[in-house]
């Protein structure tokens, strides 16, 4: 492992959230590189943009972000990649994102596809998020990441494939250990808030509860109920090959 390569850093929280610093730190000894949202982009998925442009910004006082960037989580990766690292990174880490990104929600997640576009650039990726809320154990993601950096450093991983890894909130004697899992089909349970804005006009706002699906084993949903790190490898191929053949001998019926 290159201890002195870059590890270009990011998240979908914006520049100043908490778990940024915390993965800042944690990549040590690899020379974090951190090129973050100017705000919250959770949820914006694999988005980038095309028809306006990106404004990115070089924070010169000492922080946790050196450059502010104006675009998505993809963006950013990108940027930083393409324009603003004097040599490719040795690993893309993207989070700690404040919130799990299990299951079906994942497809989503800017956390993720942050990692995402690192791994369609052909660098060892990761994303990783912290699933609880309340008192955050950042001492147990301090003592996991460098786990997660050296595992995914040193494995070999495909150029297809990337880590996304979900850390329970509990403190590092509760943690029970890590597995290595299967995404999960767990997803929201979701509606619409019907409002009424001042001038009387109507609006919706998305609400919904994360429904886990009961005895999924070996999924990330149940790694992390049980208080296992779940690392979960995805696939940037979403083919299903099965289904292709499947498809491919009905076709025939039909012209
Ligand atoms: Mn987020």
């Amino acid at each position: 492992m290159d201890e002195h390569g870059y590890c270009l850093v990011t998240n979908d929280d914006g520049w100043d959230s908490p778990g940024l610093a915390v993965l800042k730190k944690a990549v040590r000894p690899l020379v974090p590189v951190v090129v973050a949202p100017e705000s919250e982009r959770s949820a914006v998925g694999h988005a980038i943009n095309l028809l306006t442009p990106v404004r990115v910004r070089r924070v010169k006082r000492k922080g946790v972000c050196d450059y502010i960037c104006s675009g998505t989580p993809a963006d950013c990766v990108k940027l930083g990649v393409k324009v603003l690292l004097d040599k490719p990174p040795v690993l893309v880490a993207s989070g700690i994102n404040l919130g799990p990104n299990l299951g079906m929600d994942l497809l989503y997640s800017g956390t993720v596809s942050a990692a995402m576009e690192g791994a369609i650039l052909g660098f060892p990726s990761v994303a990783i998020s912290l699933v609880g809320s309340g008192h955050l154990h950042w001492s147990t993601v301090l003592a996991v990441v460098p786990v997660i950096i050296r595992l995914c450093l040193s494995v070999g991983m495909p150029s297809d494939v990337l880590l996304n890894v979900n850390i329970p909130n509990v403190s590092l004697s509760r943690l029970r250990g890590y597995r290595i899992t299967r995404q999960g089909q767990a997803r929201f349970n979701e509606d619409y808030q019907v409002r009424r804005d001042p001038r009387g006009r109507t609006y919706y706002w998305l609400r919904g509860n994360f429904k886990k699906v009961p005895a999924e084993k070996g999924s990330d949903v149940e790694a992390v109920t049980d208080n296992y790190v779940s690392v979960c490898p995805l696939r940037l191929d979403l083919t299903d090959y099965h289904f292709q053949e499947v498809l491919q001998k009905s076709l025939s019926k039909f012209i």
